[in-house]
């Protein structure tokens, strides 16, 4: 008999894997968690019937998270993920210098999963730069006044415990939790399917920021493949900013050619974010 995952990309629109093997399933305190083994995207986890990532292209999304705010600032030497209990996104950001690289994950039993299941992302766990935090990243931000370099803020999509992570007052706790020089940078989701969600983002965080800046990534498992990253910086302009030294930082996607023409908007998607 077949096995297939199905999730449902909007209210109309359906994606199907053929997956070859359920290797984990299990009820959270705050979600359904999942780990298949699918036929074309390799190992899956799954949050809520959602696609969280695939071991095929999982380094494009995480690559795009970590280096685009990182390579923007400069020098980085404090750094928090919020969400990412994968450590994808923590893996890619200690390619840098850092000094600290912090994760704050709501969920404990995301980190065990991806512990046993995704061991070439959780490896990032062990490094002395990186530190755990199981604890709502809304509350842990608002500890923080002029601390962290670079905040990212990767995230579920904005449903149960990750709705005030799209919200303005936790943008603002962001902006305080920043050094001078500090950059903020969350996933804002599909420009087809979540139209009103990046134009909200972008708004608010146009607001609360000197500087704010949209990129995008084509990635083949979140639903529309366009996707789309929302910046927020307290002092560098991200479109202006001279990126002619960036180390080889030994990537799949990220490139300086990608930093460069990733903000170069197609029109539609500007269009949202002008109106
Ligand atoms: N790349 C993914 C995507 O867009 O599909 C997101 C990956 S990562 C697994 C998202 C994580 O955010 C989840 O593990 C979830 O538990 C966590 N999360 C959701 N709300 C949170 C909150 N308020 N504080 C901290 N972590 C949160």
């Amino acid at each position: 008999m077949e096995l297939w995952f199905t999730e449902m990309q909007s209210k109309s629109i359906k994606m199907s894997y053929r997956v070859k093997d359920v290797l984990h399933t299990e009820k959270t305190e705050y979600q359904n968690l999942a780990v298949f083994e699918t036929e074309e995207f390799g190992r899956m986890l799954v949050l809520d019937d959602v696609v969280q990532l695939t071991m095929k292209d999982e380094f494009i999304y995480h690559e795009m998270m970590a280096h685009v705010p990182l390579v923007t600032h400069g020098n980085p030497e404090r750094v928090l993920v919020i969400g990412g209990g994968d450590g994808g996104t923590l893996r890619e950001i200690l390619k840098h210098p850092v000094k600290e690289a912090h994760l704050v994950e709501i969920d404990e039993k995301v980190i065990e999963a991806s512990k046993k299941f995704f061991p070439t992302l959780s490896v990032a766990f062990e490094d002395p730069r990186a530190k755990v935090f199981c604890e709502d990243g809304i509350a842990y931000v608002k500890k923080f006044k002029n601390y962290y370099d670079v905040i990212i803020v990767d995230s579920t999509d904005p449903v149960g415990p990750a709705v005030g992570l799209f919200a303005k007052e936790f943008y603002k706790d962001i902006y305080e939790a920043l050094t001078d020089g500090g950059i903020f940078v969350a996933q804002t989701e599909s420009p087809f399917y979540y139209e009103d969600l990046l134009k909200k983002v972008y708004s608010a965080v146009s607001d609360i920021f000197p500087h704010a800046a949209v990129y995008t990534a084509t990635i083949p498992t979140y639903p529309g493949s366009l996707w789309t990253f929302t910046m927020g910086s307290k002092l560098i302009d991200p479109l202006t900013r001279d990126i002619s030294n960036i180390p080889d930082l030994n990537t799949k996607y990220y490139t300086p050619y990608i930093h460069r023409s990733c903000f170069n908007l197609p029109a539609f998607v500007k269009a949202i974010i002008s109106k």
